[in-house]
């Protein structure tokens, strides 16, 4: 006899960031909620939080705490008066701690669950139409269906393979394997300087690697305002970063417990033999065997769950968030947010997400955060803009930190003086965009900014500095020596 259905208001399908909110969200608000997840850690136990949580930014937040330890102790403390010798690295520890942290707050988001009680099904799901889930228990015993009035999509996404550069997980590695190493790769290459190529490239320079960064593109870093690249491009390379631009990856070959790497510039083939090679070059949306074929479930042209401004898919009641989609960038808060969204409209409150006031982050060391929009994007439309810029060394405590490099640059509208973009480079640059997002959440003028007052000393005051720059009247800078 066929086993009976169980019938719920919602089922969300993955527990990363868009769905275990999504999931809590809908139970806040009187839901009948179950959340299904396959993610399985290293004792192959279920392990909510995706990703993020599981093999990414908390994992590559957490390496990089350590390896600025590390670092500040082997070549900066000296300065402080203080000396630390005989230095060593436990990185099976560094490893426990990192993965510690991703227990605790795993733990948490399941005590959440249960609070609001919440079914927590560790299976991989499918979905076979706009109403039902089939899951399969990851032992592949028999599946089960479950019901819902509303299906959440959120299976996030997972690294491009490149043919070029079949992962072994030995010699050549996705981001996952590369925030769980045993050992300190003496050289190592990393394909991508993008986002996590360069996340990746900071942990593993700090704990001693020699970092070579090959990427496709001539320019660097397109995302940010191309001020905040070029400055990044500078201290990147002068922290020991070798960039290689333009530099497109062909072929690998593994001999001898080493990888040659094949790569195309404008000056013809080259060769680079490196002990492991990261592949960081971008992430696809997770949409495989995500959905019967019968289901319908419409992609786009680039394989991203197609849906409306209100992340509906075609389907009546069916939702897609996160990475599945293309609206907005692959980032953990976006997903947040959407999580939010859509469960509040299945409960019949309908509050849009602004995507053009969503902040981006880089995690390395110093941080690039920026919000709105940049001063090239501007200038191809036309805009009539004005900029303030005011330099991190200029501020008083970014030198008791001891770290004085970056940047934070304002630009505003030169008529109305909104404020249309923030970006910054820089220590706490992920803390401090948040007074940014607020400030053109309210449409906050840039002198609304100069005429906040800020707690001095503190890094925040240079967003302040930088909005009186706008008008040559930064206090802690001589008019006339702004930086161009
Ligand atoms: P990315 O698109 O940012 O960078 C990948 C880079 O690899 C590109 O610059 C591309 O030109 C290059 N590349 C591709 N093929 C190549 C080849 N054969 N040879 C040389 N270079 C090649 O992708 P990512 O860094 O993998 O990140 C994936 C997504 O995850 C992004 O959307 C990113 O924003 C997001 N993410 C965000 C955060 C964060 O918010 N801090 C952290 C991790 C990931």
């Amino acid at each position: 006899m066929p086993k009976q259905q169980i019938h719920y208001d919602v089922i969300v399908i993955g527990a990363g960031p868009a769905g275990y909110v999504s999931a809590i969200r809908c139970a806040q608000l009187g839901l009948k909620t179950a959340c299904v997840d396959n993610w399985r850690n290293s004792k192959l136990q279920s392990s909510l939080g995706g990703t993020y949580l599981n093999a990414g930014c908390v994992s590559s937040i957490a390496l990089l705490e350590s390896a600025k330890i590390y670092h500040l102790l082997n070549h900066e403390i000296d300065s402080h008066g203080i000396h630390a010798e005989n230095i060593s690295m436990d990185i099976a520890q560094m490893m426990q701690r990192k993965d510690k942290i991703i227990e605790t707050l795993s733990n948490k988001i399941v005590d959440i669950f249960a609070h609001h009680k919440i079914s927590r099904i560790h299976a991989q799901a499918k979905m076979l139409n706009a109403r039902q889930v089939e899951i399969t228990p990851l032992d592949h015993s028999a599946p089960s269906i479950i019901q819902a009035k509303n299906i959440i999509l959120a299976a996030g996404s997972s690294p491009i393979d490149l043919s070029c550069a079949p992962i072994d997980n030995e010699f050549i590695i996705d981001s996952t394997t590369a925030l769980s190493l045993n050992s300190v790769p003496k050289k190592l290459g990393i394909i991508g300087a993008g986002v996590i190529g360069l996340e990746l490239a900071n942990i593993w320079s700090r704990l001693g690697s020699e970092i070579i960064l090959l990427e496709a593109q001539e320019n660097f870093l397109t995302l940010p305002d191309q001020q905040i690249s070029r400055e990044a491009y500078r201290i990147y390379t002068q922290q020991g970063l070798e960039m290689r631009l333009g530099a497109r990856v062909v072929s690998t070959k593994k001999s001898h417990k080493k990888v040659t790497v094949e790569y195309q510039d404008n000056e013809g083939l080259h060769c680079l033999r490196v002990d492991k090679l990261i592949v960081a070059s971008g992430r696809k949306p997770n949409t495989e065997n995500l959905a019967a074929e019968e289901a319908n479930l419409m992609l786009d042209e680039n394989g991203f769950v197609h849906v409306d401004e209100n992340c509906l898919t075609t389907l009546p009641g069916v939702y897609a968030i996160g990475d599945l989609t293309s609206l907005g960038p692959m980032l953990a808060h976006k997903g947040i947010e959407e999580g939010v969204f859509v469960a509040e409209q299945i409960a019949g409150i309908y509050t849009p997400i602004n995507y053009d006031i969503l902040p981006s982050v880089i995690y390395t060391e110093p941080e690039i955060a920026w919000v709105g929009q940049t001063e090239q994007a501007l200038r191809a439309i036309g805009e009539n803009i004005k900029i303030g810029t005011f330099p991190l060394s200029a501020a008083t405590r970014s030198h008791v930190m001891g770290n004085p490099e970056g940047l934070v640059k304002i630009i505003a509208h030169a008529d109305t003086d909104t404020i249309l973009g923030v970006h910054i480079i820089g220590a706490q640059a992920s803390e401090l965009i948040a007074e940014a997002v607020l400030a053109m959440e309210f449409s906050a003028c840039s002198e609304d900014l100069a005429r906040t007052i800020h707690a001095h000393p503190t890094i925040s005051e240079a967003l302040q500095e930088a909005a009186l720059s706008l008008e040559k009247r930064t206090l802690h800078l001589p008019v006339g020596k702004l930086p161009s």
